[in-house]
């Protein structure tokens, strides 16, 4: 097909539809070069010619473009990626593949439309990295998801834990549920807050969090700086769980 030079076209191709020619298929959806009539043989180089059939099927996808427009461009993509991949190498090759995926991807309608209407020029085009192809669309909807994470992984840390080191000096159950909170300075124990699930008693203790399950657990003075939650310090808590010890 191709002449020795390297001729732009096969010397048998159609000629190219005039740009003005609209496109008359009925379904953009089945757009590809051989139903729009296209020759894409453009180059000379087989290799070459394919990625050039790849794009404009990729661009002509949901297009309703006329065929001579998306054939400039795809022709316009290729030469964009022969210049930045250095020829025909597995990086152009690859890329090229990628391009059309993300053409073809169903959630992402706007980025043909885009490199078609020239917003991103076919040297943008060619090195766009996988995040900047992806629809704005999906960029929202990633977002969303990363944000609801962050919370869904704070969420232990807000929510009570049930301990069974810790025992209700009321009722001597050991279903006890605690929440801690960093008081004063970060490496001071941690107040942690108790409430027997049983009868309901509440008291306070200070403990290093990595003594939750050790037996070496201090209970706060009565009179420690910060108020104790409601109710006020119960003073059953004389009646120490085994392993207490209290201040003063
Ligand atoms: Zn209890």
């Amino acid at each position: 097909m191709s002449s020795p030079g390297g001729t732009p076209r096969g010397p048998n191709s159609p000629a190219v539809a005039p740009s003005t020619a609209k496109w008359t298929g009925d379904n953009p959806e089945n757009r590809k070069y051989q139903t729009d009539n296209v020759d894409v043989n453009r180059t000379g180089d087989e290799a070459r010619d394919n990625c050039i059939a790849l794009l404009y099927n990729g661009l002509a996808y949901r297009s309703t473009e006329p065929p001579a427009a998306v054939l400039v461009k795809a022709v316009a993509v290729e030469h964009a990626a022969f210049a930045a991949y250095n020829g025909a190498t597995p990086q152009y090759k690859t890329k090229l593949r990628s391009l059309f995926q993300n053409l073809k991807n169903k959630t992402n309608p706007a980025l043909g439309r885009r490199v078609l209407s020239g917003e991103i020029t076919p040297e943008k085009f060619v090195v766009m990295d996988s995040d900047e192809l992806k629809s704005a669309q999906l960029k929202k909807l990633e977002q969303d998801l990363a944000k609801e994470n962050m919370k869904k992984a704070q969420v232990p840390m807000a929510e009570k834990s049930i301990s069974d080191a810790l025992q209700c000096g009321r009722c001597k159950q050991k279903k006890v549920s605690y929440s801690q909170a960093q008081t004063r300075s970060a490496d001071e124990p941690m107040t942690t807050f108790c409430e027997c699930t049983v009868c309901g008693n509440r008291w306070k203790v200070r403990l290093l969090w990595h003594r939750i399950t050790g037996p070496d657990v201090a209970l706060t003075h009565p009179s420690s700086p910060e108020p104790p939650p409601p109710p006020p310090f119960p003073p059953h808590l004389r009646a120490l769980p085994p392993g207490l010890s209290v201040f003063g």
